[in-house]
């Protein structure tokens, strides 16, 4: 039992859910948050050691009150995946909507701010600890038709970098994993919205997104917690400030 406390943003579907599973499956406390209240209650119910909190990353007041709840019951944390973000809308610049444009920028910038800010105050006094935060192949590339998602990826490399920077003297590491497609209902969402975008049938881009890779290969979930616990791990002990890929080489966005 590895006992680690660790925190995930987003944790009670898709990939967060996942990378709660595996930390746990170490021995780990977990502690998420999901804006989703019913995801939430389903989590609490078959995980009823997790502490589980109805917050959006975006809002202040409920992440407040979780993460005062979360150093309530840990006393500090030791782990922290701040990992909330949505794919926002399909579309040339010049026609997508401002409110659909900042929705996607705010949870996926935006929302990082108000965890990390937390976890560096956290970690900044106990000395110890590592945050991970989730960018995309999107941060990586320029990604047509997705101005708000990969404005906001890049922004989180650059807060990744920042903190890494501003942390590493009070022995925090700060890291950024970059998913490439991962199997899921979130790509078959973004796959819907781009064929609705683009007029090209849903297999032609599911098979796009494959052959942009130089593995020609989709990514699980679990590459991604297998990831996380490699940074986790004392083997990633001098790993900090590092925008890691996990997307079978993307090649190439189209
Ligand atoms: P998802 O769409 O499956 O959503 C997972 C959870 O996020 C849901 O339970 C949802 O309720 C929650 N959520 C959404 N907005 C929230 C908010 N404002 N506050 C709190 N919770 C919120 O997403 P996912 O596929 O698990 O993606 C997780 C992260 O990985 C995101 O940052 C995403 O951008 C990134 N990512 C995903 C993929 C992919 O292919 N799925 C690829 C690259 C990067």
């Amino acid at each position: 039992m590895s006992g680690r406390r660790v925190l995930i943003t987003a944790g009670a579907s898709g990939i967060g859910l996942g990378l709660a599973k595996r930390f746990a499956a170490e021995g780990d406390q977990l502690a998420i948050c999901d804006a989703d209240g019913d995801a939430i209650a389903q989590v609490k119910a078959g995980h009823p050691d997790f502490i589980a909190h109805h917050a959006d990353v975006t809002d202040e007041a409920q992440m407040d009150a979780f993460l005062a709840q979360v150093e309530d019951v840990w006393g500090g944390v030791d782990v922290v995946c701040a990992n909330a973000g949505i794919g926002g809308p399909a579309g040339r610049i010049e026609d997508l909507d401002y409110g659909a444009w900042r929705d996607c920028v705010g949870v996926n910038l935006f929302g990082a701010f108000l965890t990390c800010r937390w976890a560096a105050r956290v970690m900044r006094a106990q000395k110890s600890g590592l945050i991970i935060l989730t960018s995309s192949t999107a941060g990586l590339f320029g990604y047509p038709l997705r101005s708000p998602y990969a404005a906001a990826k890049w922004g989180i490399v650059g807060l990744t970098k920042t903190l890494a920077m501003e942390l590493g003297g009070a022995n925090v590491r700060v890291n950024c994993i970059c998913p490439g497609a991962v199997e899921g209902d979130r790509m078959e969402r973004v796959l819907a919205n781009e064929s609705a975008a683009t007029g090209t049938p849903i297999e032609d881009l599911r098979a796009a997104y494959v052959d942009c890779t130089s593995l020609k290969s989709w990514v699980s979930v679990d590459d991604l917690a297998d990831m996380a616990l490699f940074l986790a791990s004392p083997a990633a002990s001098k790993v900090s400030g590092q925008i890691l890929a996990v997307d079978g080489h993307t090649e190439s966005i189209n």
